[in-house]
């Protein structure tokens, strides 16, 4: 029996995540979970956003599925995702970003997984003002060799793993000659340790355009922090939206699975969000503790009711709510008629 941290976080984060949960356990597979609450919502409890108790679970399990957490704008608390990913020293977001059969987009066939950097970069957390009246602030982008060599290596390990032939990195070299210096030198060296798979570089700034315009050209892409959140939004907005784009952040020992969208507050409580994020960073995560076959059912069924596209939910031009595409997937699983 495995046994899973479930964390339902804030906004429509408990509606996508009870989804999940419920496509989870239809299929039989052996997973307890353990219920613990960060967030926004845990706040005025706990007095703090991100309590211990959710840090020894994790660490305990070693695997987590987690809703989306609202981080405040501009004042209030640092983020819960970010403080996440850095305690448990998780410093590979996984971003597949994949065309489904039946989901509207603009692109058919895409297949690309960006590997983000997660614990460094603009999201140090080093930021101050420079003056007492507020209106000058500098950040910190905080960038080492080594956290570039286990990224990089990650990204190219994976691209073996899943069997992919290509793998880009993408930085500002060109401007920031030392930070991005260092990430682009050693993703050549780490290259040169993998000569079956093609390694190539790209400016960011290039490669947003290239990937609207091209994105079959590439397979794995790999990057610093704040680059890589925004490009895996960029690509999920090439399969269908932030609806359908599952995330992982793993570490040595731990992986937390997450979708990449945030807490959506405008839907909260409304049983209209899309749960299919959740429930293809559930499948990421049954592959992760060997449930293959589990995953594989839940993935073919899931293919299948999107192509057919008879439920849906807004964002993919259906009606149908949250708890009514839940049912008819599990009932997909289970259906003979196949
Ligand atoms: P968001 O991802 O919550 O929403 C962006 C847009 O996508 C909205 O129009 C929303 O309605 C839509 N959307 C998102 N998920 C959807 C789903 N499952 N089904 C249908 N539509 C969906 O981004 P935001 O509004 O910028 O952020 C809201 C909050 O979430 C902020 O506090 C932000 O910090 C937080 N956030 C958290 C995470 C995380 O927990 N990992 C990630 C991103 C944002």
């Amino acid at each position: 029996m495995h046994k899973v941290t479930l964390i339902p976080g804030d906004g429509i984060g408990p509606e996508v995540i009870n989804s999940c949960v419920s496509v989870i356990k239809a299929t039989g597979v052996r997973i307890k979970f353990e219920r613990v609450d960060a967030g926004a919502s845990v706040l005025e409890r706990e007095g703090t956003p991100l309590p211990e108790i959710v840090l020894e679970s994790i660490r305990r399990n070693r695997v987590a599925l987690k809703g989306p957490i609202t981080t405040p704008v501009g004042s209030g608390f640092r983020s819960v995702n970010v403080a996440l990913r850095q305690k448990l020293d998780l410093y590979a977001c996984i971003r597949p970003a994949r065309s489904f059969e039946g989901i509207p987009s603009r692109y058919r066939n895409i297949d690309l997984i960006v590997v983000r950097e997660n614990t460094q970069g603009l999201y140090s957390g080093i930021e101050r003002y420079r003056n007492k009246e507020k209106t000058e602030a500098e950040a910190i982008r905080l960038i080492t060799k080594s956290a570039c060599e286990r990224i990089i290596k990650f990204a190219f390990d994976y691209a073996s793993k899943e069997g992919r032939k290509k793998v880009t990195a993408i930085h500002k070299a060109n401007i920031l000659k030392f930070t991005d210096g260092i990430f682009l030198e050693v993703a050549r060296d780490v290259a040169e340790n993998y000569p079956e798979i093609e390694f190539e570089d790209r400016i960011v700034d290039n490669m947003c355009m290239q990937l609207v315009t091209k994105p079959e050209n590439y397979e794995i892409l790999v990057t610093t922090n704040l680059f890589g959140d925004i490009i895996s939004d960029l690509c999920a907005g090439l399969v269908g939206g932030l609806g359908v784009a599952p995330g992982a952040n793993i570490g040595d020992n731990i992986a937390v699975f997450e979708p990449v969208h945030g807490s959506a507050p405008k839907y909260a409580g409304k049983d209209r969000a899309n749960p299919t994020a959740t429930i293809l960073s559930g499948v990421m995560m049954l592959k992760h503790l060997g449930e293959e076959k589990y995953a594989g059912m839940i993935l073919d069924s899931l293919s299948r009711v999107l192509k057919e596209g008879k439920v849906l939910t807004y964002d993919l031009g259906g009606s149908a709510k949250t708890s009514e595409f839940t049912e008819y997937l599990i009932s997909e699983i289970f259906s003979e008629d196949k």
